[in-house]
This record gives structure tokens, C-alpha cells and sequence, in this order.
């Protein structure tokens, strides 16, 4: 099957899934209700077992409808929003919202709030006012062009949206956010590698959770990326059940790294409604990332990082970035100077 009629044959329901599965229906028709679901055939057989690491990133859980006292947008990314689907927080940097479709719609995902949902869409007219902005905001030189996946989008539409951000003087940066090298890699075609190869300023940073996504359709997805000149990057989410053993998080900086992707990140899982069954203690998060220092090259070791609720940005935790803390909190300066609580 070609991506799209992968995309096509997605379990999208709760009784496609019991039909696949077996699993029961009304906990997932619930949750999927409010967050939505969809695994691709691709991903649905790499799922081996309930419970295990790709499966809890795919199937809807209970849990998702328990946590309540978290919030639906802690960065704040709604409040530094100058048009909709852009964030503009940090002076040259914006994020840029053109898709809010994905091929696999993660469990984790930090912007639940947005994915996969009708309402309050990505559209033609939101790019539009988009990139009139970034042309408009001379501060601008780094754009980062996310969703939802923007590789979801057709070659053509991702090639005028890169075009016209190429064309803007003061943009110096371009990253594509994606997850399609893990989730849906015959998205990766020539046409679309052709397309990004374009681009001079084009950086690519992808999202791989687990050392069981590296399959040989995911590494040729990687190749042809490598090819297109754009430096690889990958930013991974911190997940208990997932990865938040020393040994599953070392295995996975090896694969990233022998494929020629540059661990970026590791980002403490952010306080989202909808997923705190999947964060850890931020001690099991510095001993997951010290279990790897001395292990691995310097290159193979990312930053891990939390990100400030109330738009006070990342922070890469080191025992000095911590002023104080307490059971339910901790005490952090952002990059900004100013002290932020982030909760636990
Ligand atoms: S691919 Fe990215 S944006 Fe889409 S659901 Fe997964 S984490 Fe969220």
C-alpha cells in the first residue's frame, strides 16, 4: 500500500478496532470520542501485544479521561498567538501550525486539544495569514512549520509553503516537525524528498519514541531524507511504559544515531490533559538521561527538557536550572530570568 491508501485504511473507530483486536469497545468509543483515534496498517502491525510500548502510544486508554486538574494548552501557545495556528514567543522564533492531521494520533501528543479535530482546523487561509505575518515580522529567522504533521500535506502544497518561506530575507531556518519517518514511512517518497531537497534552508526534526520503530521501511525513510542535504534531528518524549528505562532510552539514541539523526531532545512529558498516565518523576528522567552519558557519544546524549507552563519556555534540567521544589512542584528559572512552578 502507497501512504495514502494506508491513511485511507486506518482504524479509526472503536468497533474497526474491536473487529482488528478484539479489544472492548465502549472504554475506546469514549475516549476516542474526545481525543481522537487513528492507527494505520503499518502501525497496527507493529503492535505486538496490549500494554506493550507502540500500543500504549496508539490505543485509546481510560486514563486519558482522568486527569482533569491538568490543562488542555499549559505552554500557553494559544496566548502568544498573533494569527491563528502561530505561536511567536521567542523574539526570531514561530511556530507554525499547517496541518492538524497526522498519520497516527499518539496518545501522548501534547497538542490533544488540536489533532485530528474539525474544529478550530488548520485551513488554506490560516497558512495564508500565517506566512503574511512571518513575511510582515522582520524579528522572524526561525520558522518552525508543524501541526498536526505538515508531511501529511500533498507535495505541492509543501512546496509553495516552503517556497514562499525560502523567499523571505530574514527567515535564515526552516524546521519541519514530523513524525511520518516513524509512523507512516512510505510517506517518505522521492517526489517528496525531491521536493525538500530544494530547500537550502530546510532542517528536518522527527519524533521516534521506542528502539522498535526502526523498521527497514522506517531506515529507508531516514536514508532518503539524509539524501535531501536537510540536517536530521529527533525529539522524543520521555513516556512511562514506553521508554523510561535506561537500557530502552540507550538503545533508542543508537538507532537515531546509526541512521544519521541527531538526538535533539528529550522532553519531559508536558502536565496536558489527557496524558498523565504517561509522565514520569523527574528523577526517573535524569537517571534515564545519566544512565546514557558515558554509555554513548557525546552526539547520541540530547538535552532533556521540560517546558515551562505559562509560555516561560524549555529548560534544559540540570541540578542548577532547579531553585527549589516541593512534592507537587518545582521551582524554575526560564530562559527569560523570570521564576516559573512546574508542576510534577
Ligand atoms: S504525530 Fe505529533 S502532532 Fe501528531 S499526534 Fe503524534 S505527537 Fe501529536
Amino acid at each position: 500500500m502507497n501512504w495514502k491508501e494506508m491513511l485511507d485504511k486506518s482504524v479509526v473507530s472503536a468497533k474497526e478496532l474491536a473487529d482488528v483486536l478484539g479489544e472492548k469497545t465502549d472504554e475506546i468509543a469514549r475516549v476516542a470520542g474526545v481525543y481522537p483515534m487513528r492507527i494505520n496498517p503499518y502501525w497496527l502491525k507493529l503492535m505486538k501485544k496490549p500494554g506493550d510500548p507502540l500500543w500504549r502510544q496508539a490505543v485509546p486508554c481510560a486514563d486519558e479521561l482522568s486527569d482533569s486538574p491538568l490543562l488542555e494548552d499549559p505552554l500557553c501557545e494559544e496566548k502568544d498567538s498573533p494569527v491563528f495556528g502561530l505561536t511567536h514567543r521567542y523574539p526570531d522564533r514561530v511556530i507554525f501550525l499547517v496541518s492538524n492531521r497526522c498519520a497516527l494520533y499518539c496518545r501522548h501528543c501534547m497538542r490533544k486539544r488540536k489533532v485530528g479535530k474539525h474544529q478550530g482546523a488548520v485551513t488554506d487561509a490560516t497558512i495564508e495569514a500565517g506566512l503574511a505575518y512571518i513575511e510582515q515580522t522582520p524579528a522572524v529567522r526561525d520558522v518552525i512549520v508543524t501541526g498536526g504533521d505538515p508531511l501529511l500535506l500533498e507535495d505541492a502544497k509543501i512546496d509553495a509553503i516552503l517556497k514562499r518561506l525560502s523567499a523571505i530575507p530574514h527567515v535564515e531556518m526552516i524546521r519541519i516537525h514530523t513524525r511520518v519517518p516513524s509512523t507512516l514511512p512510505m510517506r517518505i517518497t522521492e517526489g517528496l524528498c525531491a521536493v525538500l531537497s530544494q530547500y537550502e534552508k530546510l532542517w528536518i526534526n522527527t519524533h521516534f519514541n521506542h528502539p522498535a520503530e526502526f523498521t527497514p521501511e522506517a531506515e529507508k525513510a531516514l536514508r532518503l531524507l539524509n539524501r535531501t542535504g536537510a540536517p536530521l534531528g529527533c525529539q522524543t518524549v520521555l513516556l512511562k511504559g514506553v521508554n523510561d528505562a535506561p537500557e530502552t532510552m540507550a538503545g533508542l539514541m543508537r538507532k537515531l544515531t546509526k541512521n544519521r539523526v541527531r538526538p535533539y531532545y528529550i522532553h519531559h512529558g508536558d502536565a496536558v490533559k489527557g496524558t498523565g498516565h504517561f509522565r514520569t518523576s523527574i528523577e526517573t528522567g535524569l537517571a534515564v538521561v545519566n544512565g546514557l552519558r558515558g554509555h554513548l557519544s557525546g552526539l547520541a546524549v540530547p538535552a532533556y527538557v521540560i517546558d515551562l507552563p505559562g509560555g516561560g519556555g524549555k529548560v534544559p534540567l540540570l541540578p542548577e536550572s532547579i531553585l527549589a521544589r516541593d512534592d507537587k512542584s518545582l521551582t524554575v528559572k526560564g530562559y527569560d530570568g523570570k521564576t516559573y512552578t512546574y508542576p510534577l
